[in-house]
């Protein structure tokens, strides 16, 4: 009889197995597919010698999170590479904003907002471990009650109500584009949130990539978890209950529809019924590109940052993800370029390059939106097409054949509306625990949400662990 199995190899099931192998219980990890890692897998999808990130590719939450930083990762062979800047925000043909590493740098671009902004995120980037504590994580009684009530004004409010002292339009835009990350209209409650904690990140560790491919993040963890004698299992996909091995504590690195078609009758009927009513967001479209060259940017700072969002305005991309939440994509959608070997040469051949980029999309779809994506970097980067080797797309729908956790192509774990986003997956003192002793959910459905940084998993774990000490 196993301590603990988990259930998905993705950066939170390897961190809730590590978690519980550091305490020397004994752990075995199911992974459905042949390779571990969930969305931090890498492979040559397109070309030989292009390496793309299947899913994640930006890393500030990986860099920033107290779980990875404390296991040392960088033993198991991971190192971040990174471009000067964290990224760049294309407004229109003639207007360019980057997140520079420094507030001040970045505050330079905006005018007579400029002391504004800096005394937004100064603060938060002068007290960012006491932050990263307080919200990375379950909601728990505040350390720093100060802070709390600080940070917390600011980041339950909607981001067109964070933007509204701000007067230009390159910082609205700017915070915008990171608050999209929450992949809901910008009048939401709780998108500031996102703003807030990739601005600050940005800053204090920048948004780096892992060097050679996230894949390397997932190599360190596996090569963690087995030094403590934890194992994984590949091309085990758990579908019912007799699926499992015999453990005294089973953990869920999957969200609340797949554990309620996979263990409904270990879940008493309240239960079920509230977690039936979880709540999933838009899917997105992704295309990688094996590339020949650089991007031909008209503006060529976009070459100083890792991700650039073509996104317009905030009015622009708040139409944009509304349009989305009514089911349709706007002709001038949010969208999210990556070219990573802008600071990881490594991904592909000399002097050549690999790119990604996705766009929200209303969830199941499986519409090819090939065309409005390369349209649109054609636009702000005339010659794009003439520099593609080669492309590969995925729907929606086709995101969720690839991980059966992106439900509807949704690849934050479920909707981070305001009520989901603090109690994940539902309204509970122990969200991890679930109404069977024995079961847990450690994926990016309980908190603190989306991301690679492991910390649904390690705190999930902690759960179990308490569970198993009883
Ligand atoms: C296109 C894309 C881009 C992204 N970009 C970023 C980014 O740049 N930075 C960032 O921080 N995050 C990014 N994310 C989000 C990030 O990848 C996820 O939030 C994170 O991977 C969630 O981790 P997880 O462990 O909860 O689940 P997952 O990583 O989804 O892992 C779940 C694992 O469980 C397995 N599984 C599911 N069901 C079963 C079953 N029944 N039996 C056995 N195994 C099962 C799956 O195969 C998978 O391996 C991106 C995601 C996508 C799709």
């Amino acid at each position: 009889m196993l301590d603990a199995v988990v259930v998905g190899s993705g950066p939170n099931g390897l961190a809730a197995a590590i978690t519980l192998a550091e305490a020397g219980r004994s752990v075995r990890v199911l992974e459905a597919r042949s390779e571990p890692g969930g969305g931090a897998r890498s492979a040559e999808l397109t070309l030989p010698g292009f390496v793309h990130d299947m899913c994640s590719t930006v890393h500030p939450l990986g860099r920033a999170s107290p779980f990875f930083r404390r296991l040392g990762l960088e033993a198991g062979g991971l190192s971040w590479c990174e471009s000067e800047a964290p990224l760049a925000h294309v407004l229109d043909l003639d207007a360019v904003v980057l997140l520079e590493r420094s507030v001040v740098e970045t505050a330079r671009q905006f005018g007579t907002d400029a002391a504004r902004y800096e005394d937004l995120m100064s603060p938060l980037v002068e007290r960012f471990d006491d932050v990263v504590d307080l919200f990375l994580g379950p909601l728990r009684l505040p350390k720093h009650p100060g802070l709390f009530a600080q940070f917390g004004r600011s980041a339950l409010r909607s981001m067109n109500g964070l933007a509204r002292p701000f007067a230009d339009p390159a910082v609205r835009a700017l915070l915008g584009g990171m608050a999209a990350h929450a992949m809901l209209p910008l009048s939401a409650l709780g998108t500031a949130s996102f703003a807030l904690v990739l601005g600050m990140s940005g800053h204090k560790v920048g948004w780096p990539v892992a060097c050679g491919g996230t894949a390397a993040l997932t190599r360190a963890l596996v090569r963690t978890l087995e030094a403590l004698g934890g194992e994984v299992t590949l091309g085990h996909e758990v579908r019912k209950v007799a699926d499992l091995p015999p453990a005294r504590v089973v953990l869920f690195d999957v969200t609340p529809q797949q554990l309620l078609r996979i263990a409904p009758d270990w879940l008493s009927r309240s239960y079920r019924s509230r977690l039936g009513r979880y709540r999933y967001g838009p899917g997105v479209f992704k295309i990688d590109w094996a590339l020949s060259a650089p991007v031909p940017w008209r503006d060529p700072r976009c070459l100083r940052a890792t991700t650039v969002h073509l996104a317009g305005t905030l009015e622009g991309m708040d139409a944009a993800e509304e349009s989305v939440h009514r089911g349709r994509v706007s002709p001038e959608p949010f969208i999210l370029f990556t070219q990573p070997t802008l600071a990881d040469p490594s991904r592909a051949p000399a002097g050549q390059h690999v790119g990604w980029a996705y766009t929200h999309v209303p969830p199941g779809s499986d519409e090819d939106f090939t065309t409005v994506i390369e349209r649109r970097i054609e636009h702000f980067a005339p010659g794009f097409r003439d520099v593609i080797l080669a492309r590969h797309v995925r729907s929606a729908r086709q995101m969720e054949a690839y991980n059966a956790n992106y439900v509807g192509g949704d690849i934050n774990g479920g909707s981070a509306e305001l009520g989901q986003l603090l109690f994940r997956p539902l309204l509970r003192l122990d969200p991890y625990r679930t109404s069977h002793r024995r079961v847990f959910l450690c994926s990016s459905s309980t908190p603190p949400g989306g991301g690679v940084h492991g910390l649904c998993g390690h705190f999930a774990a902690r759960s179990a662990l308490a569970e198993l000490e009883r």
